[in-house]
């Protein structure tokens, strides 16, 4: 039984003041619900104070991108050390805005997922097809080669995969539109990724690991898509800005198992 993990990716969204606004309000609300993992996923510079606020709660702070070496002459980075140290449990890595907009690369992914077990951290891998992929009929071929690099190495970790990796699958297509893949579409491409996974890392693993989805969820879908049997919660952006609609998800997300 995986228990369901519903992240609130923030992007480049609400300063100090505004990013502690809203977890004050999911911390004082979301305090009795249980049977569902949560996380927010804010800039930078709100990392620690988001940090700080949250801790003794049981939703996680999330970093949205992590650099793969740890320290040096990188200027404008920031490391999966450096997140940890700033109160994060969690990182996003391999997020289509940042593959799209920061030339982010399948095995730039890959080194980042290793860099963020490595620090501790739990790592959320983002993968997805864009429409033309999926209108030419390779979703699940993009799928592969994106999953087969982001994960190459994370067994090396030695690390709990079972409890510190996340995929989240989230079709380019369907991010920030407003359009959404089907329960049956998502389901259809997270079982292909677990029988991947089970390839790759073995059953067990492959059992254990949460698969998110992540596209347009908003409170009107996000029940129908996680009763899907391998939809392990959801990773939302726009949604989860308003405390409202990310609280209605994260129940939906705890109802539906
Ligand atoms: C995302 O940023 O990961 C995302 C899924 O965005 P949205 O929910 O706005 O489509």
């Amino acid at each position: 039984m995986r228990t369901p993990f519903v992240v609130g990716n923030w992007k480049l969204h609400k300063n100090i003041a505004e990013s502690l606004a809203l977890v004050t309000d999911l911390k004082n609300q979301l305090a009795a619900v249980k049977g569902v993992q949560v996380g927010v996923a804010p800039v930078f510079t709100a990392l620690h104070s988001v940090a700080k606020r949250l801790e003794g709660t049981h939703i996680a702070t999330c970093a949205q991108d992590a650099y793969w070496e740890a320290t040096g002459a990188y200027t404008g980075e920031v490391s999966a050390p450096l997140i940890a140290d700033a109160g994060a449990a969690w990182a996003i890595v391999g997020h289509s805005e940042r593959r799209q907009f920061f030339g982010d690369t399948s095995d730039h992914v890959g080194k980042k997922a290793c860099s963020v077990l490595r620090a501790g951290l739990g790592a959320i891998v983002c993968i997805g097809e864009h429409l033309a992929e999926r209108d030419a009929g390779r979703t699940l071929a993009v799928i592969d080669e994106q999953l087969a690099e982001a994960i190459a190495d994370v067994a090396a970790t030695k690390v709990d995969l079972a409890s510190k990796l996340v995929i989240a699958y989230e079709p380019v297509w369907a991010i920030g539109t407003g359009r959404t893949a089907t329960p049956a579409q998502a389901q259809e491409v997270h079982a292909h990724i677990r029988r991947r996974l089970a390839e790759k890392l073995g059953p067990p693993i492959a059992e254990a690991v949460r698969i998110q989805y992540g596209g347009s969820v908003k409170p009107s879908n996000a029940e129908a898509l996680i009763a899907e049997p391998d939809i392990d919660g959801a990773l939302v952006g726009g949604a989860s800005l308003d405390a409202a609609d990310f609280i209605a998800i994260v129940k939906a997300a705890r109802t539906s198992t």
